[in-house]
């Protein structure tokens, strides 16, 4: 934009967008002008106001720059073709709205619905087949009467509602410099990768995102051999090309990697802006989806694709930014003295304990419930994991005591000396003369939290793979705003008519908090079952379901907090209630029909055709005298398990067509409680029969096709 507007106009538009104010219309026309003959340039011919409807994925209706002008010439009327882009196209656009999920928000008659510009996030030129090429106009979706629609809305809402409650809390502190906190953003996105061939194969994983029946190979993760090994070449250049398409359209994807399970990988960015961050985490999914496919690849974003091997997460690492570039979750090499690092780290605990459900709803699904809880992915029960350093700096001030130093030793065990009372940032001794010493961060990892610090920064690793991250950081922003406000309010209290709070002051005060959110933070194994008893004694909600995850979103205290922070309208949270809680049923059912018809016409008669043969061949045998003996065995078995099989398939459908005629919360609870459960019983039996059965029998690609 730099380079293709006038000065003035550029420093205009930076000045608006960054001042948070309107863009003029003077201002949009000469971007539009700009944009247009700048994405021309690189081969466009259409643009589209590209917005995210509340599916988990994007949407885009692209229009042309084509316009037809008039003119009279010699007092003739002549139709001419021209390439316009006005600057009222670029803001806003009205696409038919009512084919998209609304919860209930307006009636199939108000179909009406605008897409408006967030100048915020760059526009970009994405490259299609054939030599296509679009302008990518990022945008809102709201309906006719200014209901949010989208996700990109109340992130920006949330946005604006946390960076004011930060910015109140530096002003008690005595910062009047800053003017703007943003939310910061970084997705660690993980996902497998199969080859495109062998999943055409596989109805189940086609439609429903993963494999409904299917017994885990003997070799899967168990060697902890994949994790962080050479990325297989074919799967390197997928990644790399991805990565260069990425590039093309500014999106700075910087780390690649295998992640634990056969065949599942991971890309990381550069931290952005969380709106920006969350567009091209989208892009990316999309990006990664086509140039996969041009590698006769198939990207699975399912978080649990396979039984048996690791699910995916999409980890969300947030922070927060002062606009002169200070990231506030720095602890600095003396955290323990870094108040304002403090004050802002016990607002965030305050959250998360206050609001631990409301957290659990976003990342609620049928796909992430397989992950949650499931041992290898974050427990469903919402904690807060700091690691011993800042454990320890807390507890002291709880206790009022010096806090204990940290000094790390060579077998890079830590020990505490109380003699001490400042912490250092410490070094690591290999006892090798070449190796120079090595830096040691504050914090230890956490695998096993689903809300971790992590060095600068809170890693919310529960998210699921597939989903969006925008709702989780919507509720976690509305969320710590409100904590921010009420340190904010401790402080102003406490402060009296001092200018700024004393150091006294500010102790208390985190002192205050870091009593009331004790309960929160859990430094062990979130995997174990001790964990489990002991979340259970703290009085912390473990929410397995995902109806009852649902209905955290639409609680008094949820509802108190998201009217009252202004992220949400009362209509707004209902219709995501109502939205989330269908999405789940129809996931579900059509789970159950695909499965139920995948054993009919797909698993039985294979099993069939195996049994007549066991059948002929015991036969024939007899006819020598011989007793088939292994033969019949394995009939038996297979008899026995056919019938069990057929039986509970029978029971999947029925129990399908009944779900699918109930609404609403009886419709959600039905699926939760007997259809999760039905489909594992179908499958428990299918899999059984798949141990038994002939490879060549077998009508499907079994895992150790799919991951090897
Ligand atoms: P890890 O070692 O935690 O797996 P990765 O490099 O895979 O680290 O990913 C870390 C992610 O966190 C990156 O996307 C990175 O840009 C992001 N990140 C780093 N600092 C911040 C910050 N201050 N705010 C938000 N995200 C951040
Ligand atoms: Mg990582």
């Amino acid at each position: 934009m730099k380079t293709a507007l006038p000065k003035p106009v550029y420093a205009r538009f930076c000045k608006q967008v960054q001042g948070h104010q309107q863009l003029d219309r003077g201002v949009a026309d000469a971007v539009a002008h700009a944009v247009r003959i700048w994405a021309q340039d690189k081969g466009a011919t259409h643009f589209t106001h590209w917005f995210q409807p509340q599916t988990g994925t994007t949407a885009e209706k692209h229009d042309s720059f084509l316009t037809l002008k008039s003119q009279i010439i010699n007092g003739q009327e002549e139709i001419y073709a021209i390439d316009a882009f006005s600057g009222g196209q670029l803001l806003q656009s009205e696409p038919d709205a009512s084919s998209f999920p609304n919860g209930g928000v307006r009636s199939t008659f108000e179909a009406r619905g605008y897409t408006i510009w967030d100048p915020i996030s760059p526009m970009f030129v994405r490259r299609g087949p054939h030599g296509t090429a679009v302008l990518y106009i990022p945008s809102v979706f709201i309906s006719y009467n200014g209901e949010a629609l989208d996700e990109k809305t109340v992130l920006l809402r949330s946005s604006e509602v946390l960076s004011s409650a930060a910015v109140k809390l530096l002003q008690t502190l005595g910062d009047y410099e800053t003017k703007r906190v943003t939310t910061t953003l970084g997705c660690e996105q993980e996902f497998f990768l199969i080859d495109r061939g062998i999943y055409n194969l596989r109805p189940d994983l086609k439609i429903t995102g993963r494999t409904l029946i299917g017994v885990p190979p003997p070799k899967h993760q168990q060697l902890e051999d994949h994790y962080f090994g050479a990325i297989p070449s074919r799967v390197l250049a997928c990644i790399a090309e991805a990565e260069y398409e990425l590039a093309r359209i500014g999106v700075p994807v910087k780390t690649r990697h295998n992640e634990v399970a056969p065949n599942q990988f991971e890309v990381a960015p550069i931290f952005e802006e969380a709106s920006i961050a969350v567009d091209h985490n989208l892009v990316t999914m999309e990006v990664l989806h086509q140039v996969a496919h041009r590698h006769k690849l198939k990207v699975l974003f399912h978080e649990k694709p396979f039984k048996g091997v690791n699910g995916s997460g999409k980890h969300a690492n947030w922070s927060m930014q002062t606009d002169g570039g200070d990231n506030l979750l720095d602890p600095t090499a003396t955290p323990e003295t870094n108040y304002r690092f403090l004050l802002f780290l016990v607002a965030i605990l305050d959250a998360v304990y206050k609001h631990g459900g409301l957290l659990r709803s976003s990342i609620a699904s049928s796909s992430n419930e397989h992950r949650l809880g499931a041992n290898e992915a974050p427990p469903a029960i919402v904690s807060a994991f700091l690691g011993e350093h800042l454990s320890e700096i807390l507890d002291a001030i709880e206790e009022q005591r010096p806090s204990r130093d940290f000094h790390a030793r060579a077998d890079s065990s830590v020990v505490l000396d109380s003699t001490k009372p400042k912490a250092q940032g410490t070094t690591l001794d290999l006892n090798i003369s070449t190796m120079p010493p090595i830096a040691r961060d504050l914090t230890d990892r956490n695998r096993t939290s689903p809300f971790a610090f992590t060095g600068n920064k809170f890693e919310y690793r529960a998210v699921g793979s597939k989903q969006s991250p925008s709702f989780p950081v919507v509720l976690l922003n509305a969320a710590v705003s409100k904590s921010l406000e009420c340190v904010t309010e401790a402080l102003e209290q406490i402060k009296g008519d001092k200018d700024v709070p004393s150091e006294e002051d500010m102790l208390a005060v985190i002192r205050q908090f870091v009593t009331a959110s004790k309960k929160i933070r859990f430094e062990g194994n979130g995997y174990s079952d001790e964990w489990v008893q002991e979340a259970e004694a703290r009085g912390l909600p473990n929410i397995r379901s995902c109806p009852e995850a649902f209905k955290q979103l639409i609680s008094p205290s949820s509802l108190e907090l998201l009217i009252g922070q202004g992220i949400l309208s009362s209509s707004e949270v209902h219709s995501r209630y109502h939205i989330q809680l269908e999405k789940y049923a129809k996931d579900l059912i059509i789970e159950g029909s695909t499965l139920a018809g995948l054993i009919k016409k797909r698993v039985l008669p294979a099993a069939f055709t195996y049994r007549k043969e066991l059948a002929e061949s015991i036969n024939s045998q007899a006819v020598c005298g011989v007793e088939a003996v292994p033969e019949i065995k394995i009939l038996k078995k297979l008899t026995a398990d056919c019938i069990s099989l057929q039986d509970a398939n029978d029971k999947l459908e029925a129990l399908v067509e009944k779900i699918d005629g109930m609404h609403g919360d009886e419709q959600g609870v039905a699926a939760g409680t007997e259809l999760t459960v039905a489909l594992e019983e179908v499958r428990s039996y299918s899999d059984a029969i798949e141990a038994h059965v002939g490879d060549k029998y077998w009508p499907l690609p079994k895992y150790t096709e799919l991951l090897f």
